[in-house]
């Protein structure tokens, strides 16, 4: 905050030590983060009635004169009420406060107000209870466009406002601009003085939204530039080359001949690693269509050329699955695979970090224990990510960094918190990755995002598509039940376990306040609370005795977890009744049967992940989608399944559906978060940052010229406020 003295909130009048930490609960610690604190709505109190205009039942505001000397009276303990009327030309105003005895000192006799409050008419009676108010002419509260700011308890917006007020007042003359003054112009956007005064306190509604498209395109603006950059120094750093091997000795490893589609996404990987520069590529294809094959080949180039491969998994199911997969495939050709997670602990974890030091094991599978403390590579090549979306940009950036010094501390530890502020230990150029970076990275996502949002979130990235199924594949029948259909569900259960395939059951989560429907002799509506546990356990008592049941969940040990589903990979099991824990990759290709139960509660998107689980292997498979609901709506969104097997026209179809708040909204992207701006509300916008942040790194990679350093130091400040990295 350039020229400006920081001033801890603590030492603003009126805060105190006990108010102060109230405020740090909102992030709010200096007076100057009020200025980016913003509001989440405004309340237009800018119309002013008189006490026969206003319009009934609406918040409003009146100005009126009090015409006589308010009353208290206590009803009972802790239940007082100050009465008072007051008056204009044209009736009278009857106002009630409850407990706030003081007012009967504040009101004075012969002194108009501006009240605003909701106005309750009884007969010719009017009348307002605990109205805000202040003097008729101060118009800080009333008679303006009033900003509701985001609250917490014992911090009221009143207090916020005046906050807000005293740092836009110190703090907005004097803020840097971000945007570099040609781009300003060429985008028609307002000064940063301006924005941050009708942010706050709108002028009025032109004003604000001329202030939030200024904010919008600075948060966006700053987004991409680091995208952009990021996508600059991947392409400067050398890469390692690695041109041992190549895709056609490769396919005599795999079980059958890889698709067309595998081949391109190989032999573009084959490209990369031998260019001489650093590879940064994303292989998208949906559920199903073989990446893990493709990722195989990648930890096979690192074997064959003398360095390691770090696979890194979601979650420790599937890094489990992926370190059977891997070394199933590599071990015949004497590639080392290993596997690394939070689980693997003590003398083994020891043993394990040595011989990954040491270079003894070529591929390390895990999750993002891969790169936690301690854990150093000898000679790291390639790092893969699987299911991308739940690794961010943020992520992926350190990830490379993490290639560039091999021994040295990790760069991924948590950050001061969003402190602004430089730690000696940190350079500015940090949050970005160093430009010598030689690791090759490759992301892998099963997720279909609409093309413009793609653009960005994967912006930093090269693509292949793998827009082919393997062959053999037919795709997977799908269909809506009702419970009316259970009993016909069971024998069609009972039937694929008699023809030799496995079954999963889906249910919505481990939660003992969640219905699920109620086994028994007779198909009872899914009144019943119950747990999955005593869904699994019914199943298995009364409704397929003679069959094998098994259970996996989010809440197991995940020793348990591994061990369940090993037997159901096995075979061993005939019935898996799971959450979404099998939501992403798991893989048995005997399982042809997949039922979810309250199917109404997923996102389109999900069901399809969900439904990808069945369908791998060459058997008929189906997907049984049982909703009690008798909505429409919801059964017309679950039709929209069985309509199709493309996850593209799915997730389409869902963020029509849903709308983007819900597609987005839980942060899939994996970008720094946004305070202002939103991924799908403000594509074009979006598009036109985008466009300013190449042109801008075009010209000054670095953007080291003296009128980029504020965008530089922001930038800087977003990518390393992004807490989640790694964790
Ligand atoms: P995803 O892209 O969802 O990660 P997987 O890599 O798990 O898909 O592959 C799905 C299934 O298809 C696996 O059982 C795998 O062995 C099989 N598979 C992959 N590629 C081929 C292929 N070219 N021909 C036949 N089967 C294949
Ligand atoms: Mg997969």
């Amino acid at each position: 905050m350039a020229g400006r003295r920081e001033i801890p909130l603590e030492e603003v009048p009126g805060i105190g030590p006990a108010r102060a930490k109230k405020l740090e609960k909102l992030g709010l610690r200096r007076l100057s983060d009020l200025l980016d604190y913003f509001p989440a709505r405004y309340e237009d109190r800018r119309a002013i009635y008189t006490v026969q205009e206003a319009p009934e039942g609406e918040a409003c505001c009146i100005s009126a004169l009090i015409a006589q000397s308010p009353v208290l009276s206590r009803i009972r303990k802790g239940l007082e009420l100050v009465k008072v009327q007051a008056v204009d030309g044209t009736g009278v105003l009857h106002l009630t406060f409850f407990n706030q005895p003081y007012l009967k000192n504040t009101l004075r006799p012969g002194e108009t107000y501006v009240f605003f409050g909701r106005v309750e008419v009884l007969g010719r009676r009017r009348s307002m209870t605990n109205p805000v108010f202040e003097r008729e002419g101060t118009g800080q509260f009333t008679g303006r466009i009033l900003p509701v700011y985001p609250l917490t308890a014992g911090i009221n917006n009143r207090m916020i406002c005046e906050l807000a007020q005293r740092a836009v007042n110190l703090y907005a003359p004097s803020r840097t601009e971000t945007i570099p003054e040609p781009v300003r112009l060429a985008h028609r956007l307002c000064q940063v003085e301006f924005a941050y005064q009708n942010i706050h306190f709108p002028k009025d509604f032109e004003a604000l939204e001329l202030a939030r498209r200024r904010m919008i395109f600075e948060e966006l603006l700053v987004l991409t530039c680091g995208m952009a950059q990021l996508k600059e120094r991947r392409g400067l750093g050398d890469g390692r080359v690695l041109d041992q091997g190549g895709v056609e000795q490769f396919e005599g490893l795999l079980p059958f001949a890889p698709t067309g589609a595998q081949r391109r996404a190989m032999e573009d990987m084959a490209r990369d690693l031998a260019s001489g520069r650093v590879m940064n590529r994303l292989i998208q294809g949906d559920v199903g269509s073989g990446k893990t094959a493709v990722a195989a080949f990648g930890a096979w180039m690192c074997a064959q050329n003398g360095c390691q491969c770090a696979l890194m998994a979601p979650t420790e199911l599937l890094a489990e699955q992926h370190a059977r997969t891997m070394e199933a495939l590599l071990f015949p050709a004497g590639v080392r695979v290993s596997l690394l997670t939070g689980s693997v602990k003590g003398a083994a974890r020891k043993a394990l970090l040595s011989a990954v030091r040491a270079g003894e094991v070529d591929v390390v599978v895990g999750t993002h224990a891969l790169f936690s403390q301690g854990v150093e590579y000898a000679n790291l090549g390639l790092v893969i990510a699987d299911e991308q979306h739940r690794f961010g940009v943020a992520q992926r950036a350190a990830l490379a960094a993490k290639g560039a010094t091999p021994g040295a501390p990790s760069q991924m530890g948590r950050r001061g918190s969003g402190e602004g502020q430089q730690t000696a230990s940190s350079s500015p150029e940090q949050a970005l990755p160093d430009p010598t970076v030689q690791t090759h990275v490759l992301v892998m996502s099963a997720t279909p995002i609409p093309r413009t949002l793609a653009l960005i979130i994967y912006g930093d990235l090269d693509v292949s598509v793998i827009d082919e199924l393997p062959p053999g594949r037919t795709p997977v029948a799908t269909y809506v039940v009702g419970e009316d259909k259970r009993q016909r569900l069971y024998g069609f259960v009972r039937r694929q376990v008699s023809e030799g395939r496995q079954v999963y059951i889906i249910c919505p989560a481990v939660d003992e306040t969640q219905a699920l429907p109620q086994w028994g002799e007779t198909a009872a509506p899914p009144l019943d609370l119950k747990a999955v546990t005593t869904y699994a356990k019914d199943l298995q008592e009364k409704v397929f005795p003679d069959l094998r049941v098994g259970l996996v969940h989010g809440k197991l040990k995940a020793r348990e977890k591994e061990a369940v589903m090993a037997a159901f990979a096995a075979g061993e099991l005939d019935v898996l009744v799971a959450t979404t824990v099998v939501e992403v990759g798991v893989d048995v290709p005997n399982a042809s049967l997949i039922i979810i139960e309250n199917a109404e509660r997923f996102g389109l998107s999900q069901l399809h992940q969900l439904r990808g689980r069945v369908g791998r292997g060459a058997h008929q498979s189906y997907c049984v989608l049982v909703t009690a609901s008798k909505s429409d709506t919801a059964r017309e969104r679950l039709r929209a399944l069985c309509a199709t097997n493309d996850g593209f026209r799915i997730a389409e179809e869902d963020l029509r559906l849903r709308g983007p708040g819900d597609f987005f909204g839980k942060r899939q992207h994996g970008l720094p978060q946004l305070k202002v701006a939103d991924f799908a509300s403000d594509v074009a916008l979006l598009r036109e940052a985008k466009e300013a942040a190449e042109a801008l790194v075009a010209a000054d990679p670095e953007l080291t010229k003296p009128e980029h350093a504020p965008l530089r130091r922001r930038i800087r400040e977003m990518y390393e406020a992004e807490p989640e990295i790694f964790n």
